[in-house]
């Protein structure tokens, strides 16, 4: 089923992404995880797509097989990097013979030991000029990314991300995943700003749980996402504690999605980091009210 489609059903739809393991045993653990998240009936899942070639070939291997054996509607990350067009090209046909219909069209980051993103010769520079590249051609539904509190590179901060998300959604993109955030303001604005612009496709929060506060304190420093003061001041004091940190975690993450739910969201993307805990727990929580 199209992404389009199901984001047009009532929700709320809790979606998953998962990363490709660099390891069999990192892809059977996935496997694992894929399986426990089945009970909170996923609206779609998602797995991202790595700067490299094993690690891309894991990807389309694992958005195949689910495809093949579950009953979960596997989303395809597709990126710029390192990639011509004919490249892009041969992997949007395998796509299509495999069944899978849907496509998170993106830029991609840099590639390891590289500190900015280079096009490549006869590629794209840009995620809304793989967006037109795939809407050229029949039978995908495709969604893009956007940051609600600014993409690192971004000159002009959340008004330039606001801009090139219209021209992704003028490119063809049925739908938005945001980076996640912790503070619902910066989403509100974020969705106020989109909207007065002219976008009208759903913007889905990426939500992610906390459980390990040293880890997600290096990924915001990378990604660009703020760590609200008062969290900050919440989990500091736990960093040996890990079964507190989770806890807090997990009733952050469900307050965040209560609020979310709360003013006009109806969709929920979690950054499950292929461990199918936390997620679980906040979609229980929000379940049981
Ligand atoms: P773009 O939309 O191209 O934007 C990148 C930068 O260029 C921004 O600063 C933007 O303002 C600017 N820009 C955009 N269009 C133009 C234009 N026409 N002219 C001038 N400037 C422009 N990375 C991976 O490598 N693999 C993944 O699987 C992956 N999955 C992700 C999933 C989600 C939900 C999110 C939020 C991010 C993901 N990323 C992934 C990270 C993403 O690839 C990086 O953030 C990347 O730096 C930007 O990708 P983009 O698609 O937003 O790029």
């Amino acid at each position: 089923m199209k992404l389009s489609d199901i984001l047009a059903g009532p929700g709320p739809h809790f979606s998953c992404e998962f990363f490709p393991p660099k390891t069999d045993k990192g892809e059977e653990n996935l496997w694992q995880c894929i399986q426990e998240l089945a009970v909170i009936d996923p609206a779609y899942v998602s797995v991202t797509y790595g700067a490299g070639g094993s690690t891309q070939d894991r990807t389309k291997r694992i958005v195949t097989r689910i495809k093949r054996e579950t009953n979960l509607e596997p989303v395809a990350h597709l990126t710029c990097v390192g990639a011509t067009k004919e490249q892009l090209g041969e992997l949007l046909d395998e796509y299509s013979a495999a069944g899978i219909e849907n496509i998170l069209a993106l830029r991609g980051d840099p590639p390891e030991g590289m500190d900015h993103f280079q096009a490549t010769a006869g590629g794209f520079s840009h995620a809304s000029d793989l967006v037109r590249f795939i809407r050229d051609r029949d039978g995908f539904s495709i969604g893009v990314a956007s940051y609600p509190e600014g993409h690192p590179e971004s000159k002009n901060g959340v008004d330039d991300d606001i801009r090139f998300l219209k021209l992704k959604q003028d490119h063809g993109a049925d739908a938005v995943i945001t980076q996640y955030f912790f503070d619902n303001e910066s989403f509100y604005r974020f969705r106020d700003l989109a909207v007065a612009s002219g976008v009208t496709i759903p913007l889905v929060p990426g939500i992610m749980p906390i459980t390990n506060f040293d880890q997600i304190e290096r990924f915001s420093a990378m990604c660009g996402a703020t760590i609200p003061a008062w969290l900050h001041a919440r989990l500091d004091p736990l960093r040996g504690d890990l079964e507190a940190v989770k806890a807090i975690g997990l009733e952050v993450a469900t307050e965040q999605c209560r609020d979310l739910l709360a003013n006009g969201v109806t969709a929920l993307h979690f950054y499950t980091l292929n461990k199918s805990e936390a997620t679980i727990a906040v979609c229980n929580n929000l379940r049981t009210g």
